[in-house]
C-alpha cells in the first residue's frame, strides 16, 4: 500500500513510526487517508524548488483542447490552463435502483455519515454484499437500534478472507492463454497443483494480478462481455478480499442471526409510514419474502457506466466527442498508455486517466499498487 512503486515500504514505515505496527498488519483506512495526506505535504515540500504543487478547491466541469494545451473549467467559472491533463475521478456516484426510484423511496448512499447516523430503529437492507456493505454492515450492527441488517445481491457471495499473515505471491506471473475459456482452465488446473502443494489459493489469484492488464486487452469485447457475465462475480470476490479480522467479525454477524446475506432480487418496494415493505425472491425460486425495513443502503459499488453518468465533465467530453465509453461500458476508452481515446479512436497528446474510470480498459486498476504504477508511468510521459 505504499504510494511509491520504487518505495515499497514507504507506508509500512510510515505506519510503524506512528502506531509499532507490523510491516503486515492491515491499516484502517482512516489511517491510510492520513498517510497519503501525510504524502502529499511531502511531495509540496520537496517541490518547492521544482515544479510545484497547486491544489485548488473546486469542481471541474469542462476539459476542451486550446491550441497546444488543455483549457479544464471548474464550476466557479475559472479556467486553468495546462499542457496535460490526467483524468483521476475515481469512484462515480452510484446510481438508484429503477424498483426503488420508481416507488419514491429513498436509497442511501453508504458514504454520507450523517444520514447513515439517522437510520431509525428497525431492520435495514443493504444493496449489494461486497467490501462496501461488510463496512456498512459492521458500522450499523454496532448501533442497540438496528435490528436484522440484510444484505441482498444477485449471487450472495461475499468476500473472500486476505491471507492472514499476508503472504507476497510467487515472483513468476501465471502466464495464461488470451483466450476466456482456455484462461480459465488453465487459471483452475493451476489453482489445484498450487492447493496439492499446500499453498493457498490466494496467491494463484495474485500471481495473475501483474499480467491481469494485458491479459484483460487481450480479449475481444465480446470475451469481456462473457467474462463480465459469467464470472465477474467469482473474480471479485476472490481478488478484493477481507482483512481477517473484519471477515471475522463479519461471519460473527451472521453467525448470530444479525446480518443475513440474500441470494436473489428485489420485486417491489412501497412506503409504509417510517418503514419501507419489501418484497423479494430467492435465486432460483418463485417464492416472494416480505421484510420491513427502516432504510435501504446502496452498496452496489461505483457507476462505471459512463454513459449514465449525470458528472457534468464527464458528460461534456463525451458529447463533445472528446472522449468515448469503454465498449464494455466500464469507464473511457485508452490506449496501452492511459491515453484517452476520442469519440474517432484517435488520442489527443497529454490527455490521460487513472484509477476507477479505467476498469473497462485494463480490468486491475482500481487498487493502489495498480494506481501508484500507472501514475509514475504517466509522471515519466510528460
Ligand atoms: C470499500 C472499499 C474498500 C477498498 N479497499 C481497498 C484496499 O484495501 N486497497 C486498495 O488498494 N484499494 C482499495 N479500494 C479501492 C480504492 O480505495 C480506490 O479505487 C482508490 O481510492 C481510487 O483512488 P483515486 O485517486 O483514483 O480516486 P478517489 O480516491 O476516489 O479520488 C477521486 C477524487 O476526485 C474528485 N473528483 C471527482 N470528480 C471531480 C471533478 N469533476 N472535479 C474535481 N474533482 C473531482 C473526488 O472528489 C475525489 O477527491 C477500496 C475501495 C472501496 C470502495
Amino acid at each position: 500500500m505504499s504510494a511509491y512503486a520504487d518505495k515499497p515500504t514507504d507506508f509500512a514505515d510510515w505506519l510503524k513510526d506512528k502506531t509499532r505496527a507490523e510491516p503486515t498488519a492491515f491499516a484502517t483506512r482512516r489511517r491510510y487517508g492520513a498517510y497519503i495526506q501525510d504524502v502529499l505535504k511531502r511531495t509540496q515540500r520537496g517541490a518547492m524548488f521544482g515544479g510545484g504543487v497547486k491544489r485548488e478547491r473546486g469542481e471541474a466541469v469542462a476539459c476542451r483542447a486550446g491550441s497546444g494545451w488543455w483549457n479544464v473549467t471548474l464550476d466557479s467559472g475559472k479556467i486553468i490552463e495546462a499542457n496535460g491533463v490526467v483524468l483521476a475521478l475515481g469512484n462515480q456516484p452510484v446510481s438508484q435502483p429503477v424498483v426503488f426510484a420508481d416507488a419514491g423511496v429513498p436509497v442511501l448512499s453508504p458514504w454520507d455519515a450523517k444520514d447513515l447516523q439517522r437510520i431509525g430503529r428497525g431492520d435495514v437492507l443493504l444493496l449489494g454484499a461486497g467490501l462496501t456493505m461488510i463496512d456498512v454492515a459492521l458500522s450499523l450492527a454496532s448501533r442497540s437500534k438496528t435490528g436484522t441488517i440484510y444484505a441482498l445481491s444477485r449471487r450472495g457471495q461475499t468476500p473472500r478472507m486476505h491471507l492472514d499473515p499476508p503472504r507476497p505471491p510467487p515472483p513468476t506471473p501465471l502466464q495464461l492463454p488470451t483466450n476466456l475459456s482456455d484462461a480459465l482452465h488453465e487459471f483452475r488446473r493451476e489453482a489445484c497443483e498450487m492447493a496439492e502443494r499446500g499453498e493457498p489459493w490466494q496467491l494463484a489469484v495474485d500471481r495473475m494480478r501483474s499480467v491481469t492488464p494485458s491479459l484483460w486487452r487481450a480479449l475481444s469485447t465480446e470475451q469481456q462481455r462473457r467474462f463480465l457475465r459469467h464470472l465477474r462475480v467469482w473474480w471479485d470476490v476472490h481478488r478484493h478480499r477481507a482483512a481477517p479480522e473484519i471477515s471475522e467479525r463479519a461471519q460473527a454477524l451472521q453467525s448470530e442471526g444479525k446480518l443475513k446475506v440474500l441470494a436473489g432480487e428485489i420485486i417491489s418496494a412501497e412506503k409504509k409510514g417510517r418503514l419501507v415493505e419489501i418484497y423479494h425472491r430467492q435465486r432460483g425460486s418463485m417464492v416472494r419474502h416480505r421484510i420491513e425495513v427502516a432504510a435501504i443502503v446502496n452498496c452496489t459499488g461505483s457507476n462505471l457506466d459512463l454513459t449514465r453518468s449525470t458528472e457534468p465533465l464527464i458528460q461534456q467530453m463525451l458529447t463533445e466527442g472528446l472522449a468515448r465509453a469503454h465498449p464494455t461500458g466500464l469507464g473511457f476508452e485508452l490506449d496501452e498508455n492511459a491515453r484517452i481515446l476520442d469519440a474517432r479512436g484517435q488520442t489527443h497528446g497529454s490527455l490521460y486517466a487513472i484509477g476507477p474510470i479505467t476498469v473497462g480498459s485494463f480490468w486491475e486498476s482500481t487498487a493502489v499498487p495498480e494506481i501508484r504504477a500507472r501514475a509514475a508511468a504517466i509522471a515519466q510521459m510528460f
